[in-house]
């Protein structure tokens, strides 16, 4: 349900509209000076507010340039309420960021098809805004495994490397999985893959994150921890991936991964970092898979 402000210090002209509007089904706000309206606009999720433009404290007109300089994450449909009827004044209202004027006296009629005027900006706005999102989620994950996809992981350890002391990098790569795929076929190796790297987010904490970085290759990357407690935390990624038994259909599967590790400090470039993660990595495949190698 939309929520409306009313904003007007006379009590009469508060309770007609409020009265009309609570008719039209929206959830009505009040407020009966300009700085309660500013407040209440910052602080409860109002999208359409009525302003009386002279109110004490703070104006229609300084509230609407506060709201449209403001950086407020959703449009606030702003309609004036008024008894100045110049020309002028409806000019100096458009021009200050006022999507509408409504000259008092008003009737029902004319409120009602101002205030669903509104509404329908309103919603158009709120479909835009779900279809950008979900385009932008789209757009920063692997369609296969719902991890970051390998733009968005570099992304965000530039983001990360800019912010902390150190990036414990750890490259993980499922052993053996062309046999996998060989065996079993593409459709179950992508099941595992899915499994897989839920396995991995799951044993990581909020603050770490996790993308594909390959075919299934994922990294994960552990801010502000020493070596050694990013090895202990590959450590404890191999571990689970080992103990879990991937249910596929009729099939139970066991896998394992091999691990590298590099700590990253402000002295290393990312590429550079990857890099010896993927040496370790090597070296872990080398000498017998199934471990965590640190760089
Ligand atoms: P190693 O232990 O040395 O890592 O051997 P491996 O077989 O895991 O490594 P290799 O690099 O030889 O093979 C990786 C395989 O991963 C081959 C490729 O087809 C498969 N793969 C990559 N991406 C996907 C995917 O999205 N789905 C499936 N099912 N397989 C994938
Ligand atoms: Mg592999
Ligand atoms: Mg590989």
């Amino acid at each position: 349900m939309l929520e409306i402000l009313i904003a007007d210090d006379d009590k009469d002209a508060q309770n007609l509209l409020g009265l009309y509007i609570n008719k039209l089904g929206f959830k009505v706000h009040y407020a009966s000076n300009g700085i309660d309206a500013l407040n209440k606009i910052n602080e409860l999720n109002i999208s359409i507010a009525l302003l009386d433009w002279m109110m004490p404290g703070m104006s229609g007109i300084e509230i609407t340039q506060k709201i449209r300089e403001s950086k407020i994450d959703r449009y606030v449909y702003i309609i004036m309420v008024t008894g100045k009827s110049e020309k002028d004044d409806t000019i100096e209202a458009l021009h200050n960021g006022v999507d509408d004027y409504i000259v008092k006296p008003f009737t029902f009629q004319e409120l009602k098809v101002r205030i669903f005027a509104a509404e329908r900006i309103i919603k158009l706005e709120n479909k835009l805004k779900n279809a950008y999102n979900k385009l932008y989620n789209e757009s920063i994950h692997d369609v296969l495994t719902g991890v970051l996809n390998r733009k968005a992981l570099m992304e965000k350890i530039e983001d990360y490397n800019n912010k902390n002391k150190s990036l414990g990098i750890i490259m993980i790569d499922i052993d053996n999985f062309k046999v996998i795929n060989d065996t079993y076929g593409h459709l179950v190796g992508d099941q595992i893959l899915k499994e897989f790297s839920a396995i991995i987010s799951n044993t990581i904490r909020k603050s770490d994150f996790v993308g594909r970085y390959g075919g299934e290759e994922f990294l994960a990357v552990i801010p502000d921890l020493d070596v050694i407690e990013v090895k202990t935390i590959a450590e404890r990624i191999r571990k689970n991936i080992e103990s879990e038994t991937f249910h596929i259909g009729s099939l139970s599967l066991k896998i394992t991964a091999s691990l590298g590790v590099y700590v990253l400090t402000e002295k290393t470039k990312i590429e550079d970092a990857i890099k010896l993660a993927d040496d370790a990595l090597y070296e872990a495949k080398k000498s017998g898979k199934n471990k965590v190698i640190v760089y």
